[in-house]
């Protein structure tokens, strides 16, 4: 069982108040994570203290440095067992349109329950990102499109932007390292502009980013390319 007063107090430290429901929530949410990851693979950070930490505080720092409204339009590219975007719904107490796209089926049937359980709703999508990307239904249709870990920040610019509307952002979050020079060229290229580059620490001392992305133009629709191509050769 996770630690409330510890979720609670590390949530404020970055600025989120967390009421009862939602702690309530999380709680849930660790523990159909703890629960289902004895049975499927889904993180590799299962001690109750780590998942408060590493997943949710992690995933909260987001509204640390950036401003989501409600009933803002988010897509999440690679969500795995959900980060960050189902922490971002919690704490937004579910007022926000959420687009959870994977494309490892058992981690979307993970993020159905999960939401089950915490009486949330959001969108689940069993896609590849860079095949959903060329779908006029998704394309240019959200507020915010966020990820966490799924690739390096050229190659993931082009799997995330252009599901942004012009004037949306691209939230990265991101380990120490700067990936953002290398990627100058992509987000450009994509029809984005840096708006910050952040590193803070969590608070275990543990280093990280959040890189956001404005979209001041529209995504050329070659872009996104076939996976094989994005990752041999990144923009
Ligand atoms: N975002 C989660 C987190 O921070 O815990 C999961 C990170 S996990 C390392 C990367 C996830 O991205 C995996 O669940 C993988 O299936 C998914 N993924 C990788 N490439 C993808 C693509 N092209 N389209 C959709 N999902 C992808």
């Amino acid at each position: 069982m996770i630690d409330r007063d510890k979720l609670y107090q590390y949530a404020r430290d970055i600025g989120v108040e967390l009421d009862d429901n939602m702690l309530s929530r999380f709680r849930l949410y660790a523990s159909e994570l703890i629960t289902t990851n004895k049975k499927y693979n889904l993180t590799a950070i299962t001690e109750p203290d780590e998942v408060v930490v590493k997943h949710f505080i992690d995933s909260l720092n987001v509204l640390k440095y950036f401003d989501l409204d409600y009933g803002n339009k988010i897509i999440d590219i690679g969500s795995g067992a959900g980060f960050p975007a189902l922490p971002l719904l919690i704490a937004k107490n579910g007022m926000l349109e959420v687009t959870f796209v994977d494309s490892v089926r058992k981690k979307l049937l993970f993020i159905e329950r999960a939401l089950n359980v915490c009486g949330l709703k959001g969108e689940i999508l069993h896609e590849r990102a860079e095949e959903l990307g060329q779908d006029k239904d998704y394309r240019e249709s959200y507020d915010v499109a966020t990820a966490r870990a799924v690739a390096p920040l050229n190659v993931l610019c082009e799997l995330c932007m252009p599901f942004v509307k012009v004037g949306g952002y691209f939230i990265a979050l991101k380990g120490s390292s700067d990936e953002v020079t290398d990627a100058k060229r992509a987000i450009k290229q994509l029809g984005g502009k840096i708006e910050s580059n952040v590193s803070y620490k969590l608070p275990n001392g543990d280093p990280r980013s959040i890189v956001i992305i404005k979209k001041i133009s529209q995504t050329p629709t070659k872009y996104p390319r076939k996976y094989k191509i994005i990752s041999s050769k990144p923009l």
